[in-house]
């Protein structure tokens, strides 16, 4: 187990910055989630924790002490990636059996470990095949057994559960929380689905541009964002964005005839122009006019189960408006419909994207 440390971490691939001056704390036995969008740097965090990409600045620190210049496999890491790593020609036992080449264990002992991480990851039944006669789920489960039987300080994981049908990821997502939970080893978990980042992580950290936004629980990222990336990447479906400016002190936010009122806790921001944020379950839609209401014509509406999701389109807006109605509402495509916010739910954010 290792508390992983990184201080002003920094890696240039042809002069522009993966990462940019990262600081961060990852507790021992804690299950931190890199969450962010294509190409903002989450890989390149992770291999230089692993060691496999050396960092250009900063240091990275496993339970105090200094690891940035030292090789990969002096790091006692374990990764697991998005297909799973495994040699075709060899059964999943001696694939796991690769892992503990370098450890000097005698031939039981070997066996024991084996067996304990089989039966731990419940692939007992699968020992004898090849990866070609397993499932994907199956292949990652042996791929984590694999990972699991060097005792690692740490497990990194890049998109682990993304090559994985629906059900299966969300099967094997609580497995792997449920796995981690038992080790309790330290587990860095990179992903770009905010809902897996939501549901495993017990800290998220967000990445954007090379740079972490926020990192906390993912109850305080929900309620509290740091930014309007923050806000607008996490939650399905995702926050609406009304651009607008406060009207008069009483937080009160006015973007054409809508009216919202700004979360009583929330800092309101100076300046001419700003961006009040809604939740789509915090929307409301109404057939006639009413007062405080944006008109909009309707774009789609799409069943989600219990609840669905309209898309309403305003002139007044650049982007669509997301609203969660209930099963029984019903509209045609191109009608008319008037959005209303009757809550103080709004969080507001300065043009620049900043919290006050
Ligand atoms: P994804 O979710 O798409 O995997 P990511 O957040 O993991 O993206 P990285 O793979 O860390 O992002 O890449 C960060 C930036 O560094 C990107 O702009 C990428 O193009 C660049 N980059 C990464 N590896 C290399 C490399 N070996 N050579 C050149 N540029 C690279």
């Amino acid at each position: 187990m290792a508390q992983v440390t990184l201080n002003g971490l920094t890696k240039r691939f042809g002069g522009r910055a993966a990462i940019d001056g990262l600081d961060m704390e990852i507790a021992d036995g804690e299950l931190l989630a890199l969450l962010g969008p294509s190409g903002c740097g989450k890989t390149t965090t992770l291999n230089c924790i692993a060691g496999l990409e050396k960092p250009d600045g900063g240091r990275i620190l496993f339970d105090g002490e200094d690891v940035t210049a030292t090789e990969p496999h002096q790091r006692n890491i374990a990764m697991v990636f998005q297909s799973a790593l495994l040699y075709p020609h060899l059964n999943c036992r001696d694939n796991i059996a690769m892992s503990l080449r370098r450890t000097p264990l005698d031939a039981e002992a070997r066996r024991a470990k084996i067996d304990a991480a089989a039966a731990m990851l419940e692939i007992e039944d699968l020992m004898d095949r090849r990866p070609s006669e397993i499932s994907g789920g199956q292949r990652q489960r042996v791929a984590t057994a694999k990972a699991l039987v060097r005792d690692p300080a740490a497990f990194l994981l890049d998109e682990p559960l993304s090559a994985l049908d629906a059900a299966l990821r969300t099967a094997l997502r609580a497995e792997l929380v449920n796995l981690q939970k038992r080790l309790g080893t330290t587990m860095v978990f990179v992903t770009h689905d905010q809902t897996e980042a939501m549901t495993m992580g017990d800290r998220i950290a967000v990445m954007r541009n090379a740079r972490v936004e926020q990192v906390d629980t993912p109850g305080v990222i929900y309620d509290r964002p740091a930014s309007l990336f923050v806000a607008r990447f996490v939650g399905t479906p995702p926050m609406n964005a009304f651009p607008g400016r406060l009207d008069g002190d009483g937080g009160v936010f006015a973007c054409g005839p809508l009216r919202l009122t700004v979360r009583p806790d929330w800092p309101l921001p100076r300046g001419d122009r700003m961006v009040a944020c809604v939740r789509p379950h915090d929307m409301e839609v109404d057939r006639h006019p009413r007062e405080n209401a944006l008109p909009a014509r309707v774009f789609a509406l799409e069943h989600m189960g219990r609840e669905n999701l309209l898309i309403a389109r305003s002139d007044a807006l650049p982007a669509p408006v997301n609203v969660v109605v209930p099963p029984d509402w019903h509209a045609a495509v191109g009608d008319t419909v008037h959005l209303a916010v009757p809550r103080p739910v709004a969080l507001v954010f300065a043009d620049d994207g900043t919290v006050a």
